[in-house]
């Protein structure tokens, strides 16, 4: 029997039973239809981790036994994603992606090539999309960090926080960075980041990166950009 590997953000520290929510009982009862004894593995998104078992599956409700519970070293690579927004199909790839390379928190970037950026009316079902996205990554690759994610951000009302940051350009050189500190790695959309915004991000001190000779798409410059500074701090070692 495959252990099935579930978020559940309400985790208690402490064994026993739990209820499960709507989604993870729908997913156990209706697609892999366990039984009881069904070994499971839980996470929180925040480090903490559990064994289980499916106690009983009813027609409206799984519940659970907790066995054993820990909690896991956050080993998320230490890098906000600062991905211009693309059509959406590719935009979710990239997160899903930059999940499983373990990114510490994307922020999806308004600037001023954007094509087409999401209406504020529809934000929250948006974010609750992209949510899911990264829960579903987390839970497929092992990993027990969720990414943070957001909030959608205007280029200009960017905020690094004090820490060193690389933006990705085509033709540029690029600059060494400190590898026992954090980063962010600026991604421009399909149109590339206009002069002025360039000219915005070398006043901030950001610092060029190049990702080789062609002309990458923004999804896939972004996982370029996040393998090449991946191998930086040390998480292919
Ligand atoms: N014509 C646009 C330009 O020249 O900037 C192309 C934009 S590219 C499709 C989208 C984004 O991916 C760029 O803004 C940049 O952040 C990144 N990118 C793509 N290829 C790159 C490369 N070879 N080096 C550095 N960044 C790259």
């Amino acid at each position: 029997m495959r252990t099935a590997r579930l978020f559940v953000d309400n985790l208690p520290e402490t064994t026993g039973e739990l209820v499960l929510s709507e989604r993870n009982h729908h997913y156990l009862s209706r697609v892999l239809r366990v039984r009881t004894g069904h070994p499971l593995a839980l996470f929180n998104g925040q480090g903490l981790t559990a064994t289980a078992v499916v106690s009983t599956v009813e027609k409206r409700q799984t519940t659970v036994d907790i066995q054993t519970t820990a909690l896991d070293e956050d080993n998320r690579l230490p890098v906000t994603l600062a991905l211009s927004l693309i059509k959406s199909d590719r935009f979710d790839w990239a997160l899903q992606k930059a999940t499983e390379l373990g990114v510490s928190r994307i922020v999806p970037i308004i600037s001023r090539f954007t094509d087409s950026p999401p209406k504020n009316d529809r934000l929250e079902k948006k974010e609750a999309h992209w949510r899911e996205i990264v829960v579903n990554a987390c839970e497929q690759s092992g990993h027990n960090w969720l990414p943070e994610i957001g909030p959608v951000t205007h280029f200009e009302d960017l905020e690094l926080d004090g820490k060193q940051a690389v933006f990705a350009h085509p033709g540029v050189t690029s600059s060494p960075l400190d590898p026992s500190e954090p980063c962010w790695l600026i991604i421009g959309p399909e149109g590339g980041f206009h002069p002025d915004e360039v000219e915005a991000l070398m006043k901030k001190q950001v610092k060029p990166m190049a990702l080789g000779p062609r002309i990458l798409r923004a999804e896939t410059a972004a996982l370029v950009g996040l393998t090449l500074l991946a191998k930086d701090y040390g998480q292919f070692s």
